[in-house]
């Protein structure tokens, strides 16, 4: 294509521009380059990316259906909108991606236990699934508050044989749930790998996380060709982290014309202090062995996060989002607890499609964007994973949305 862009990130250093890095305590750091070292490796050879596809193909039933949406189409009478469906990969959600590729990495570099952080508890399922089928000891940690909102993927972990860790720190969220598993990783780094559930954390995770969910995109990319005859013309995605974005994302940056839009959480609203717009309000600064964008006070202490999708609950980004954004080549938005909930009964009843509310943020935006689109565009939601988690909420609004 002519307006190919040159996207080589990170650099040598783990560097999306300013953003990135590997900031953590150095007993970590000979585990982040022998990491690093196999990664390289693997990636390009023939045999892992064999592995790698067929595991994908196989077990976790890839490739997933690009959906045109005809009734909600028809609902904004507007563009023609597609769902890329990972609610249909195996576990719900598109994680399972990633834990197939870092489990193959595990077992490259010796690892006999894993351990990982969840928040909505799709990572810890999926990481629990891909520890049981490899044999290996799997331990998740998760907030008391998500335990009891998640229950049943609580369940499931215990039903694939994980042992789940609850965290009663803090604010008994994600951003708890991580600093124990970093703890845990500390100690017993030898023999532990550390499967991180998003583009998160330090280098080079956020690029590895990046490169096992970028093939939504590339799949994206040759769906929509074969269905619409040419590409989108915008992309729409969640964030939280940011992995299911930048999977989306990835392999269609090199199109200038094509617009990417990730959607935070308002939580009760920005104004409110109670939300989770990382991007869209935060600054620049250094979390979880990172730099990038934080909910943070003047004094550099981290504010509390809230959204009322458990997946979305945390107040930081990946790196790459923050370069993405400042680059003014994704743009960021956020949208309330209350639009996701409508967003989400609006597909349940016009679809007969149940999505997460972390995907349902997503969704929401579409009332934002599609009046201001024609019905010769297209857009593309990443419906990133399926709702039968979230039931417990959707059930309190059950009088609203008769
Ligand atoms: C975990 C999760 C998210 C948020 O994580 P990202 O890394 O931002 O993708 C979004 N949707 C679903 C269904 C999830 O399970």
């Amino acid at each position: 294509m002519s307006n190919c862009q040159n996207y080589n990130f990170p650099d040598q250093k783990g560097y999306f521009g300013e953003f990135g890095g590997q900031f953590v305590p150095e007993v970590l750091r000979p585990a982040l380059t022998e990491l690093e070292q196999a990664y390289t490796e693997l990636k390009n050879s023939a045999d892992f990316k064999e592995e790698f596809r067929n595991d994908l193909k196989f077990y976790a039933g890839r490739p997933t259906p690009l959906y045109f949406a005809e009734n909600l189409t028809n609902h904004f009478q507007r563009a023609k909108i597609y769902l890329k469906r990972e609610d249909l990969n195996h576990t719900g959600a598109h994680k399972i991606n990633n834990t197939i590729g870092q489990i193959l990495l595990a077992k490259k570099i010796g690892k006999r236990r894993i351990i990982a952080e969840t928040g909505a508890g799709q990572h810890g399922v999926a990481t629990a699934t891909v520890a049981a089928r490899s044999g290996l000891q799997c331990c998740i940690y998760m907030g008391a508050g998500d335990v009891k909102r998640q229950y049943l993927n609580v369940q499931r972990m215990k039903m694939l044989g994980a042992e789940v860790r609850t965290v009663h720190t803090g604010t008994k969220t994600l951003k708890d749930a991580t600093n124990e598993a970093l703890r845990d990783w500390l100690t017993n780094v030898k023999n532990t790998h550390y499967i991180i559930g998003s583009v998160v954390g330090p280098h080079p995770f956020p690029m590895i996380v990046r490169d096992f969910q970028k093939v939504i995109g590339e799949e994206v990319e040759n769906q929509i060709q074969v269905l619409a005859g040419r590409l989108p013309d915008y992309l729409l995605a969640c964030v939280g982290g940011g992995s299911n974005a930048i999977g989306l994302f990835y392999s269609m940056l090199k199109y200038k014309q094509i617009r990417m839009i990730g959607v935070e959480a308002a939580g009760c609203g920005i104004e409110s202090k109670k939300h989770a717009a990382t991007l869209s309000t935060g600054s620049p600064g250094v979390f979880h062995g990172m730099k990038s964008y934080l909910l943070q006070d003047e004094n550099g202490q981290i504010k509390l996060a809230h959204s009322i999708s458990a997946g979305l609950d945390y107040p930081g980004v990946g790196p790459e989002h923050s370069f993405l954004k400042d680059q003014t080549r994704v743009q960021y938005f956020s949208v309330s607890d209350k639009q996701a909930i409508a967003a989400s009964f609006l597909l349940s009843r016009l679809e007969g499609i149940i999505p997460a509310l972390e995907s349902a943020h997503a969704l929401a935006f579409l009332e934002n964007l599609v009046p201001k689109t024609s019905d010769s565009e297209i857009v593309i939601v990443n419906l990133s994973g399926r709702g039968d988690k979230d039931m417990a909420t959707f059930g309190r609004f059950f009088t609203e949305y008769r």
